[in-house]
Formats: C-alpha cells, sequence, structure tokens
C-alpha cells in the first residue's frame, strides 16, 4: 500500500446529492489508482443542523454507490475537547481574538455566506475592527456574559509568519480561475475569518484543518467551491506546524440548467434517485465515472 491517504468529509446537514456522489467517486477512486487509503469523516460540528438521520443515509449511500471506507469513522462532534486545546494553542499565539457581535449580525453573515461565512472572492469579508477593543471592555463583556466569536486576526497572522513568506500550497486540481501548481494564499479574500464561538470551540476550518494533519491524509480532494478556504487552512498549518497536504480542488457538477446541485435540490438526493430507479452504476455514470 502506498502512503496515499485521502478522505470524503460531509456534513450530515441533509441527504447526499450528486454532487456528493461525484466528490465521493473522485476521491475513492483516486485511492484505488495510487493504491491508498480512503476515509469517511462526519463533519458534525454543526450540532443544531447535524442529524443522526442523514449521518445514517450517508453510510447507506455510500454503501449503495459500491464505496467502502475505514472504520471506525472519525465524527468531529466527539473531538470537541481536541479542537478546544488546539484553539487554545491559537489564542496563546496572539493571533486571534474575540469578536462581540449580536446573534443576528451573526445570522445575517451565515445568511449571506451559508456554506462558510467570511472567504472567496463573493462571500463576507470583515477586515477587523479598526481598533483593538481595550481589555476593560473585553473583560466587561465577558463578565456579563456576551456571546462572541473568536477570530483571525490576518494582520496578526501574517506578522507571526513573517519568517514564512509568500505561503505556498500544491494544487494537483484547479481552483474556480483555473488556479494549478504551486498556488499562493490569498489572505486578502480572506479577511478576519471565524475560528471558533464562545459555545462551540471549533469552526469548519479549524477542525478540517486538524483532521486532515491528525489522520495523516497526503491528499484533500473536494470541490473548488473550497479552494479559498485552503488559504485559511494553510495559514492554521503554518501557525500549528501542522504537515501541508496536497490538494486536489474538482469542478462542481451542475444540472441541466447549468445550477449547482445543492442539499436543496431534493430531487437529485441519491435517496430520490434511487427511489425513482436509478441503479448505483447510472448514478456513477451520471457524475463521468463509467467504471
Ligand atoms: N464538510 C465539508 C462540506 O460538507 C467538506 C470539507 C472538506 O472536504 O474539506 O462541505
Amino acid at each position: 500500500m502506498s502512503d496515499f491517504v485521502t478522505r470524503f468529509a460531509p456534513s450530515p446537514t441533509g441527504f447526499l446529492h450528486l454532487g456528493h456522489a461525484y466528490s465521493a467517486l473522485t476521491a475513492w477512486q483516486a485511492a484505488q489508482e495510487a493504491g491508498g487509503r480512503f476515509l469517511l469523516r462526519i463533519e458534525d460540528i454543526d450540532t443544531t443542523r447535524c442529524k443522526p438521520e442523514f449521518e445514517a443515509a450517508i453510510y447507506e449511500d455510500l454503501s449503495w454507490l459500491g464505496l467502502s471506507w475505514e472504520t471506525p469513522v472519525r465524527r468531529q462532534s466527539e473531538h470537541f475537547d481536541d479542537y478546544r486545546a488546539e484553539l487554545d494553542r491559537l489564542i496563546a499565539t496572539g493571533v486571534i481574538y474575540r469578536c462581540f457581535k449580536t446573534r443576528k449580525e451573526v445570522m445575517d453573515e451565515i445568511a449571506r455566506a451559508p456554506h462558510h461565512p467570511g472567504e472567496g472572492p463573493d462571500g463576507v469579508i470583515y477586515p477587523g475592527p479598526a481598533e483593538k477593543m481595550s481589555p476593560e471592555e473585553e473583560a466587561n463583556r465577558i463578565a456579563a456574559g456576551e456571546a462572541f466569536a473568536w477570530r483571525l486576526s490576518m494582520a496578526a497572522a501574517i506578522a507571526a509568519l513573517g519568517d514564512q513568506p509568500g505561503l505556498t500550497f500544491t494544487e494537483e486540481g484547479e481552483g474556480p480561475n483555473g488556479e494549478t501548481g504551486t498556488c499562493a494564499i490569498q489572505p486578502d479574500l480572506i479577511g478576519d475569518v471565524i475560528l471558533a464561538r464562545k459555545d462551540i470551540g471549533t469552526s469548519y476550518h479549524l477542525a478540517v484543518t486538524l483532521d486532515d494533519a491528525l489522520q495523516g491524509v497526503t491528499h484533500v480532494i473536494r470541490g473548488q467551491d473550497l479552494f479559498f478556504a485552503t488559504t485559511i487552512h494553510r495559514i492554521i498549518q503554518a501557525l500549528l506546524g501542522l504537515p501541508v497536504p496536497i490538494y486536489r480542488h474538482h469542478g462542481l457538477i451542475s444540472g441541466e440548467d447549468g445550477a449547482r446541485f445543492t442539499k436543496r435540490d431534493k430531487s437529485q438526493t441519491l435517496r430520490a434517485l434511487r427511489a425513482n430507479g436509478s441503479r448505483p452504476e447510472d448514478i456513477r455514470l451520471q457524475s463521468g465515472f463509467n467504471w
């Protein structure tokens, strides 16, 4: 077996659709071709949106598609303490800060960028506060029990990494604008992104980066919608001294009208397609895999 390790990391917030099938098949096939390992990871840190029935459906749908993976499967919801410990390491470096926002402001931000707030050229880019909050005000707000998010200060992170200028990552696939090969990070497109919240000591960005390192993932294979998030993940790797995997972002498959599949397209869930008579080989063909 080679040292190639890749993964499919869905969030159980809905039923898998054709886009997920494409992503899972792409990663699975890459592992087969490389004689490597394929992992399945359940990214269920958002306990308000993740549901056990969706997780059960992930296992069933992927098995039905003909995929197999190593067990036990890592479920992020079982590792909040580990993420919190790494968050504490970041807090100690002084590159993240508490940002007090009302729930409404947070919700508006999430509504504008439902997948990963604050990233990508079209995302919400929060440049950070004009002035640092005074220690007194911060202490008062904490004492008052106000909610807050932990944000990464891009300026502080770049300064902290001063001896590693020009962080890059290797892209073996392609970003949305054809980015490939050695890609420079693009912090200006990100802003001060949220890495954790008062009550949830992690975020997608922190958990995915830590888990890929912990699980020895050598190749991150995922959709192009996460290409810009790689800047955040690369910075976290540099700050915490984590290994840097190779990235292979793949194109997103779309419906006949050209629109991307999302969890809202109920007709394109693997369950619905299966109920309408689709066989696993039909799904593979529809996803562009003819084996
Ligand atoms: N959990 C993420 C999602 O469902 C994917 C994470 C990744 O592949 O990096 O969109």
